[in-house]
C-alpha cells in the first residue's frame, strides 16, 4: 500500500476538480444554524480556503441536535465564532472568519463584493430580502437553503440575470414579513414561529448546496456545466421520496435588481468621515447622502413632549422604545430620515455614529447624478 501525505489525493482523483480554485475561493455563509453548519462543515472538508461565518445568535441547547459543530460547552457563545473555531479544527489550512452580527446593518456592501459566492442558509424571510439585496447590489451570486420537516429547497440566483429572491415572494410572504412591525414602524418583540427540523433535512440540504458551490466554483474554469441554472430551484421531499427543479419566474416590477457599481474606494473608516466630508471628497458639495434603511433620530413623547435623540436603525428598533422615560405613559413616537443633506447637523457627525459599518457603500445624488463610494478601502 502506497502512503500519500496529500490529505486532498482522493479530490485529485476526480477529473473536473480543481483544489487550488478551491483554497483561493471565498465564501460567506450566513446563518450558523442546523444548515449552516453541515455547509460549514462540508466547506472545511473539501478545503474551500477562506470562509466567513455570519450570525449574530448565541448557540442554545435545542441546537444541538441538528449542529455538528456545536457541543453542550458551547450553550451561550457565539454560534459563529464557535462555526468556525470547528471548522479550523477540521482543517487547519483554511482560514475562517466569524462575524457575529447582523447581516443586514452590520456588513459592509464591501464584505459581500469580495466573495466568490455567498451560502444563505437562513430561517426568516427578513433574512433572505435583506441578503437578496446586498447580493445583487455586490453583483455576487447566492445560493438560498431552506427547510421544513422532510422537505427542502435550494435556489441559485445570479446577480446579473433572472430571478431574485424577491421575485418569488408570494403575497403571504409579504404579509407574514410586515407582519413584524407594529404601528409607528417601531418592531414588534413577537418572533418567528420556530420551524419544526431535523439534522437529516438539514444535511441533505446543505449536501445540495455545497455541491451548488463546488459547481459554481469550478464554472470560472469551464467545466463541468451540471448543476443548477440561475433561477432554477431544487425541491426535495424525503417522505415520500421526491425531487423536482423548477425555473423562478422574474417579476418585472421587481425592485430589487440594482448593481451598485462603478463605485469609488475611499480610504476612510466610518469612524473617521462624515457625510459632509464625503460629498466633498467626492466633488459633490451639494449631494445627499440616501441611507439605505429608515434612521430613528429621535423619540418624542406627545404625552409630556419630552424628547430624546436615538441614532439607529428603526428597524432595529423595538416597539417598547415608545414607553416615555419622562412621564411612563407609552405615547413616543419615533421621528426619522432616510436621507442627508450637507447642511443637516448629522452630516457633521462621523458615519460610525449613524450606524453604518466598515466597508460599506454609500450612495450619494446630486441633482440627477448618482454615484457609489465605500468606505474603508478594499476589503482583503
Ligand atoms: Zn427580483
Ligand atoms: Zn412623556
Amino acid at each position: 500500500m502506497e502512503e500519500t501525505t496529500d490529505r486532498y489525493a482522493r479530490h485529485h482523483l476526480i477529473d473536473w476538480w480543481d483544489q487550488k480554485r478551491l483554497a483561493s475561493a471565498r465564501v460567506m455563509v450566513v446563518g450558523a444554524g442546523a444548515i449552516g453548519n453541515e455547509v460549514i462543515k462540508n466547506l472545511a472538508l473539501l478545503g474551500v480556503g477562506n470562509l466567513w461565518v455570519v450570525d449574530f445568535d448565541t448557540v442554545e441547547v435545542t441546537n444541538l441536535t441538528r449542529s455538528v459543530l456545536f457541543r453542550e460547552t458551547d450553550i451561550g457563545r457565539s454560534k459563529a465564532e464557535v462555526a468556525s473555531e470547528r471548522a479550523k479544527e477540521i482543517n487547519p489550512a483554511i482560514q475562517v472568519k466569524s462575524l457575529s452580527c447582523d447581516l443586514e446593518y452590520e456588513i459592509g456592501l464591501g464584505v459581500y463584493r469580495s466573495m466568490d459566492v455567498v451560502i444563505g442558509c437562513l430561517d426568516s424571510i427578513q433574512a433572505r430580502l435583506a441578503l437578496n439585496r446586498a447580493c445583487l447590489r455586490a453583483g455576487v451570486a447566492w445560493l438560498n437553503g431552506g427547510i421544513e420537516v422532510t422537505v427542502g429547497e435550494v435556489s441559485y440566483f445570479a446577480s446579473e440575470e433572472g430571478a431574485c429572491f424577491e421575485c418569488t415572494m408570494s403575497p403571504s410572504m409579504w404579509e407574514q414579513h410586515h407582519k413584524r412591525f407594529s404601528c409607528g414602524g417601531l418592531r414588534s418583540d413577537t418572533e418567528e414561529a420556530k420551524m419544526p427540523t431535523t439534522a437529516v433535512v438539514a444535511s441533505v440540504v446543505a449536501g445540495y448546496l455545497v455541491n451548488e458551490a463546488l459547481f459554481l466554483l469550478h464554472r470560472a474554469t469551464e467545466e463541468p456545466k451540471e448543476g443548477l441554472e440561475p433561477s432554477q430551484k431544487l425541491v426535495f421531499l424525503l417522505k415520500p421520496y421526491r425531487l423536482d427543479v423548477y425555473r423562478l419566474p422574474r417579476d418585472p416590477n421587481c425592485l430589487a435588481h440594482e448593481r451598485w457599481e462603478p463605485l469609488t474606494i475611499m480610504p476612510f473608516s466610518p469612524q473617521q468621515i462624515t457625510a459632509k466630508a464625503v460629498f466633498e471628497y467626492l466633488g459633490m458639495p451639494e449631494g445627499i447622502l440616501e441611507l439605505d434603511f429608515d434612521l430613528l433620530t429621535h423619540l418624542t413623547c406627545l404625552e409630556c413632549g419630552a424628547v430624546e435623540e436615538v441614532l439607529r436603525p428603526l428597524e432595529k428598533s423595538s416597539s417598547r422604545l415608545s414607553l416615555c422615560p419622562q412621564c411612563g405613559t407609552k405615547a413616543r413616537q419615533p421621528e426619522t430620515i432616510c436621507w442627508i443633506d450637507k447642511d443637516s447637523e448629522i452630516a457633521m457627525r462621523p458615519l460610525s455614529d449613524l450606524g453604518i459599518p466598515e466597508y460599506a457603500v454609500l450612495r450619494v445624488k446630486q441633482g440627477g447624478e448618482e454615484t457609489f463610494a465605500q468606505l474603508s478601502g478594499e476589503y482583503a
